[in-house]
This record gives structure tokens, sequence and C-alpha cells, in this order.
């Protein structure tokens, strides 16, 4: 399992695949978000900081299903300072480039495998 925290409290959590499996459980905590937020910003920007945290604590989940790792920047970065969390706010809380690159590949890849596309699964066409 790969988890996102700040000061040692999770946020969220992928659950990585055992052998050559892919990996498809990811959770967040909203509560964990709300209290990170609750004392990191006032409370008429509490809503707005605590959406687009939350927002950014599943992008970082997905791609950890997606077999990306922590990094020094960015959403990647496994403990999020208060600059970040307000760059987050902003929208500027971004992936690295090479990190971005991968998560496309690996979509495109994924996207082909029928029973995870959902195309398998697919009760009726649309009229
Ligand atoms: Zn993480």
């Amino acid at each position: 399992m790969k988890s996102l925290g700040f000061k040692h409290r999770a946020l969220g959590v992928a659950v990585l695949p055992v052998k050559n499996a892919l990996a498809k459980d990811a959770f967040v905590c909203r509560p964990c978000v709300e209290d990170l937020v609750t004392g990191t910003v006032t409370e008429v920007r509490w809503a707005s900081m605590t959406s687009a945290v939350f927002g950014t604590v599943m992008a970082h989940e997905v791609a950890h299903l997606l077999g990306i790792n922590h990094s020094l920047f960015g959403v990647m970065h496994e403990r999020w300072s208060r600059d970040e969390l307000v760059m987050a706010e902003q929208g500027r809380l971004l992936f690295q480039p090479q990190e971005a690159r991968t998560i496309k590949s690996r979509l495109r890849t994924r996207m082909r495998v029928p029973y995870l596309s959902g195309a398998a699964n697919s009760p009726v066409s649309p009229r």
C-alpha cells in the first residue's frame, strides 16, 4: 500500500496488487482531508480548499494505481506542505511532466483491456 499524508496522518491509500495483477482499489479519507484543511486556512476558504485537496488526493492515489511513485514535488509529493495545499487550492499543484506522460501512456494501455475499459460490461448501447 502507498499512502499520502500530512504530518504522519494518511489522507488516502492505494492498494497495490501482488505479482502481475492490476491495481484498482484506492481510498481517500474525506474526514482526514477536512481536519487537515480546518487547521490550515480560514473558514472563508475552507470549502474551496477542502474540495481541491480532496480531488488532488484522489489524483495522487489514482496515479499510484498506475504505478507512479512518490516524488519530491507536485501531486506525488508524499507529504504536502501548507504552500502545496494552497497550490492545490489554486490548481497549481500538478504532476511532473514525466509523471503526466507515464500516466497517459498507462491509461492508454489499460483502455485496451476490455474488462477494464468497461466495454465488456456495457449493458445496452445508447439510443
Ligand atoms: Zn502516495
